[in-house]
């Protein structure tokens, strides 16, 4: 792992600083599938899409499946409380044997582009991205979606131009893999740039453990949201800084918080 800026606890250096009335610019590090964009239905569609495919390929092998679709509803939920694609796929009436081109299936497809159509703005979040902007925060993505995906979509919604920066990987993999080191690494570059050397006036906004694990690591306070693919039940269990529905929330919180420091 890289070497990372040692300070007090997030928390500590925010107590003393509220105490000096030290005033500065926040940063706010934002992940981009949860906060940003609602991936449910396309997640819910691979399950489907791959279900089918592997009935296909059982039939044709003479096999004749009894499979148990889950609702949409039922398998977000599994989701967010991080049952594995392996378990859902065991509970959807996979056999074993079907299970690793399953699993193989709906990694492959869940980034095909009429999948990738179905991904929606979280409710909230154009206002959400004026306010800190507005503000004068510097708003960085870190994410794990591929970068020209997440380029694509900000300018495709208009939303490009309130971002300093995006950090996102090559891999078309990684996001649905969630690499909670790759998050961490990514992170580190955006905050070697972007932190000016303050942590305690940034933040890390993310929808899964692999996001507060980040901003742990990089000593910055974290927040995190339960309207994306993991529950407050989950993320709690990671202690973040905070735990809020959405991002809308979350800006609110973050602006109270710089609003006590300066007052
Ligand atoms: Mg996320």
């Amino acid at each position: 792992m890289k070497g990372y800026p040692a300070f007090d606890s997030p928390r500590q250096k925010w107590s003393s600083q509220q105490a000096s009335g030290y005033k500065s610019t926040m940063t706010v590090f934002c992940d981009f599938d949860g906060p940003i964009v609602d991936v449910s239905q396309r997640y819910y569609s691979t399950y489907r899409q791959g279900l089918k495919t592997i009935e296909a390929i059982a039939q044709s092998q003479g096999d004749r499946l009894d499979l148990v679709r889950l609702t949409q509803g039922q398998f977000w939920e599994m989701k967010r409380d991080r049952i594995a694609d392996r378990e859902i796929a065991s509970q959807s009436g996979l056999p074993e044997q079907y299970i690793p081109v399953f699993l193989r299936q709906v990694q492959e497809i869940v980034n095909q582009p009429n999948l990738l159509e179905q991904d929606t703005l979280q409710p909230g979040v154009r206002w959400a991205l004026s306010r800190l902007h507005s503000r004068g925060a510097k708003l960085v993505l870190v994410t794990l979606r591929h970068q020209s995906q997440v380029k694509e979509i900000l300018h495709n919604t208009g939303l490009a131009k309130l971002f300093a920066d995006i950090y996102g990987t090559r891999d078309r993999h990684a996001a649905y893999q969630n690499y909670a080191q790759l998050k961490t690494d990514l992170l580190a570059e955006a905050v070697a740039k972007y932190s000016q050397s303050d942590l305690s006036r940034c933040w890390m906004v993310g929808d899964t453990e692999a996001d507060i694990l980040a901003g742990q690591a990089l000593k910055i306070p974290t927040i995190g949201l339960t309207c994306g693919i993991r529950s407050a039940w989950y993320l709690q269990q990671f202690h973040p800084d905070k735990i809020q529905a959405d991002l809308l929330s979350a800006v609110q919180s973050m602006i109270g918080c710089a609003e006590l420091v300066s007052a």
